[in-house]
Parts: structure tokens; sequence; C-alpha cells
């Protein structure tokens, strides 16, 4: 952005001659520039010119430092002009533009040219400057959305366009948007996801890096990778509980790539604001994954419990699994109190327990819920156990099911649609390249555009229902099978730990119970993993 403003002058004789025709201009007689031709003309008549240069910073803005110094130098009182050679060098903002030509110069008594324009305030000649104004805000407009559909189509191939790779990947050598696991940091990431499904917590998970001496990802993108960023750290090892928590939130180390999590404001405002997950951009299984779906899952159910510390020193190994069957809140555990009635350790309705209008007590002693929990468990390891060969059979038949007909119909349909879906992709991004490259008309770019998108949108429909159709028939063995696994994995369990509870248990639904002392009755049910809806 580049403005030149006169000093202190009272009239502007060269500009009269530039006005009736720059070419004729006797002080400037050979020059092609306007800009040029101005600051020559200038010299030959002695005036001051100052310039105003703001190189390399965007025109949507306002805040660019010269153009604020030279907005303190109005106020100041010491420019009678501002010229500039057309009127988008004072700005790409329809609003503040008008602001400054229609109210700021006026009532600083400041004559506002611009040369190309044909816009000088002293004549009257500003009728057309709305109409230019706002011309040149739906180019930056126009522009910025250019950039931004060039990131999208980054994102739709499931492009990895970040400057860093996260910590443990480095970019393909042969290939910058690829991801591939980093020899060297690799096995760090899959040791924070084993930790933390083992619930640890990540101040737990930060210290045993330090004591390792394990890099931290900022120290070890600088003195390994060689990335310079603006990063401060105070020491190589500086493992912060955010960055573990970071790590452990990352898809990307389920091999899928998610993009446009940022966004900013608008073309005129760069803060940058978040993304709501459903819009952003998700294409799964670009490269190879350092942790399985399982170790995953199970590491953000862990995480999501809140520890507390007791004055007990008792471990609280139901947090965050008992469900209150009528409000669906948690069950919270509630301290012996003798004075009150209560001997025992026992867990009631977190929301009864703030407001008693709204749910029942739901109350249930620690060591029944302990009991029947074991209890189930082992159950399921007894039936399976004993129903080994009839449960393989079962498992197989469900297979079986997989290789239906109506399933291979689901199978062609799907992979018909996912491949139209690429070919679109790659449609729209050559008919970008072509306006981008001047060699298509915007109009006609618009239309085609967004005949292919709806087309685009269709497909992403249907390639998600079919999609889910096939996990809902494939995902039956395939959770049966997780299951069965599970329960052979562990000898048979004779005493419950955080562990085994979150291995086993997705959630226990307490009822309120029925009658009174040795009529009282309590509903309790466990929802296993993986078998939670087809086999209880
Ligand atoms: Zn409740």
């Amino acid at each position: 952005m580049c403005l030149k403003v006169c000093l202190r002058i009272q009239h502007c004789p060269w500009y009269n001659c530039l006005r009736s025709g720059a070419k004729k201009c006797p002080n400037a007689p050979n020059s092609s520039s306007v800009c040029t031709k101005v600051v020559l003309c200038a010299r030959g008549n002695c005036i001051k010119l100052a310039s105003k240069i703001d190189d390399g910073i965007s025109g949507t803005t306002f805040e660019r430092p010269s153009f604020k110094r030279m907005i303190d130098d109005i106020e100041a009182g010491g420019i009678t002009i501002v010229l500039c050679k057309d009127l988008s060098r004072l700005g790409r903002n329809n609003a503040m533009v008008a602001y400054y030509t229609e109210i700021f110069f006026i009532e600083n008594r400041v004559r506002f040219i611009a040369l190309n324009d044909g816009i000088d305030t002293a004549f009257g000649d500003n009728e057309i400057m709305p109409f230019k104004s706002v011309i040149n805000e739906y180019y930056a407009r126009d522009i910025s959305k250019k950039i931004r559909s060039a990131y999208k189509i980054q994102a739709q191939r499931g492009n990895y366009t970040g400057v860093v790779p996260p910590f443990g990947y480095i970019k393909n050598p042969e290939n910058k948007y690829h991801l591939i696991p980093d020899p060297q940091t690799a096995h760090f990431v899959k040791k924070i996801f084993t930790m933390a499904a083992s619930g640890n917590g990540t101040a737990i998970i930060a210290r045993t890096l330090r004591e390792e001496n394990v890099l931290c990802p900022r120290a070890y993108c600088k003195k390994v990778l060689g990335i310079n960023r603006p990063y401060t750290y105070k020491d190589d090892t500086d493992w912060a509980k955010t960055t573990v928590m970071q790590i452990i939130k990352n898809k990307v180390y389920l091999g899928h790539i998610i993009s446009l999590k940022k966004t900013s404001l608008s073309f005129k405002n760069k803060k940058p604001i978040k993304v709501p997950e459903e819009e952003q951009v998700f294409m799964p299984n670009m490269h190879e994954p350092l942790i399985d779906q399982d170790t995953f899952d199970l590491a953000q159910k862990v995480f999501k419990i809140k520890k507390r510390g007791n004055k007990y020193g008792f471990d609280n190994i139901f947090v965050g699994i008992l469900k209150c069957s009528d409000c669906g809140s948690g069950l919270a555990i509630q301290f012996p109190n003798e004075s009150m009635g209560r001997p025992f350790f026992s867990y009631s309705c977190n929301r009864y327990r703030q407001n008693s209008k709204y749910c029942t007590t739901h109350y249930i002693r620690y060591d029944d819920v302990y009991r029947i929990i074991l209890e189930g468990i082992q159950e399921k390891q007894r039936f399976v156990k004993e129903n080994k060969d009839d449960l393989a059979q079962y498992a197989q038949r469900l297979a079986d099911r997989g290789a239906d007909i109506e399933l291979k119909q689901i199978r062609t349909d799907l992979d018909k649609a996912q491949k139209r879906s690429k070919e679109l992709d790659i449609l729209i991004q050559k008919l970008f390249e072509q306006v981008a490259l001047g060699a298509m008309e915007q109009e006609r770019y618009a239309t085609l555009s967004q005949t292919y998108e709806q087309e685009q949108k269709l497909l992403k429909t249907k390639i998600t229902t079919h999609e889910a159709r096939l996990a809902d028939r494939g995902g039956d063995t395939l959770n049966f099978m997780r299951f069965f696994d599970l329960v052979q994995k562990h000898e048979a369990v004779t005493e419950l730990t955080s562990e085994i509870l979150h291995e086993f248990i997705e959630s226990v639904v307490v009822y309120q119970a029925e009658g009174k002392r040795l009529d009282r009755t309590q509903k309790v049910v466990i929802n296993f993993r993986f078998i939670k809806d087809s086999w209880n």
C-alpha cells in the first residue's frame, strides 16, 4: 500500500496540470508511472512530498503503521493533501474508506485525490467514490476466497499442510504433504497413549517423560528437525501437561488428517477462531497410524474422568462409570458419616445431591456395587469359557452374514460414490486453476463449481450412509471378536481395578431401589464394552 502525502501547501499547481492530462505535463515529460510524474512534478514546483508506504501489509486492514503515522500527522495539522494512485491504495474496506473520505478528511480539511480513479474532493469529483470503494472491497473478498478455497482443496485431498509435522511424524521426503512415522519419536507417542489408557493423568505422563530426558516437541522441532519457529520453552525436556493433552486428543495418530480447524472472522479481521468440529475437513486413513482405535478410545475415556484426591486415601475406582437411570448424570461418592446414619462408603445421584427436586437418591453401597460388577465380569468370563465352541460358531455366522448379496450391493454403491467423489475433487481443482490463471470467466466458474459442489454434497451424504450400514453389519462381528479376545486375555478376575473396569465396562446404570429393609430390591445394569447392544 503506497500513499503520497503533500506537506504544508495551500494549493497544488502541479496537480491541475496532471488533471488536464498527465501526458502534457511540462515538468514530467517522459515518465510512464503516475507516481513518478507526481514526484517529478512536485519537485518542479518546490512542493514537499512525504511518502507513506506499508509494504507487504494488506489493504483490507487499516492497522498499517505508516497509515497510522499519516493519520497522526493529519491530526497534528501537518498535511493538506492526501494523494494516492488509486482509491484501493487508501484501503480495501468499504466502510473504513467511506469514513476517511467522507468524514475524517473533511473534518481535518484534507484534500483527497485518487489519481487513476479521477477522484478529487476539492473538485467535487467524488460521486464515483463509493462505487469504486465497494468494488475494491469486492476484489479483496474475492482474493481471500480464492486463498481459502485453495486451502480447502488441499484439505479435501487429505494433504498435511502444517509447517511443523505432529510430534511422532516427519514429512515424507518424497511428498511434503504426506506424513510418515518418525523412527526417533513415534515410540514416545505410543508410550503416552498406553500410559493414558491405563489410567495415568497428564501430570504423571509429563513427569515420566521429563525424568527420561525426552526432548519436548518444541525442542525436538528446533534441535533435531531444524525448523525454526518462534518457540519458547524453559529447557529441552520441558514437557507440559497441555502438551501431553494435545497429543492424546489428536486424531492424526489414528492416521487421519483433520484440516481447517481454524479460520479468521472475515477477510477484514484476521483474528483466528475455532471451527466447529462438524465443519472441519476430515480425511480418514491418509497415513500410517501410530495408535489403534481401541487404545485411542480408552485413553479419551479415562482422560475425561476427573480424578480427585480425598482424605480417606480411598481409591474411587468407579468414578465415571456409575450412571443414574433416571437423569443420566454420574453417581458421586459419599464418604461414611456416622452422625448422619451412613456408616458405609456409598454412591448417590449427583444431580439429586445438587438439588433434591430434580432426581431421587439412587443410593447404593460401595461394597454392593463392587460385588455386583465383579460377579458380572466373572459371569461373562465363565460363560465364554464354557461355551467357547458355540461362541466361535456364532462369530463365524456373523462373519458369513458379512458376505451376503445385499452387503455386496452396498459395497459396490459405496465404491462408485467414492470414485465419483474423487473425480469431482479433481474437476473442482482444475476449474479453480483455470480461474486463477485467468483462463475462465468468474461467472462461468461460479455456475460450474456450484453444480459440482452440489453433486459432491449429495455424494458425501450417500457415502456416510453406506459406510454406516457397512459398519453396522461388519461391526457386529468385529466387536464380538474383540470382547471374546478381551475375556480370554485376562485370567479369572478376582479383584476390580480402575484398569480392569475401563477395559471391560462402558457404564453401569443404577436404578432407584424399591421396598424397604429385607424387601429392598435394586436394579443394576452393566453395559459391557463391545457387546453393549448385541449380547447382554
Ligand atoms: Zn439422577
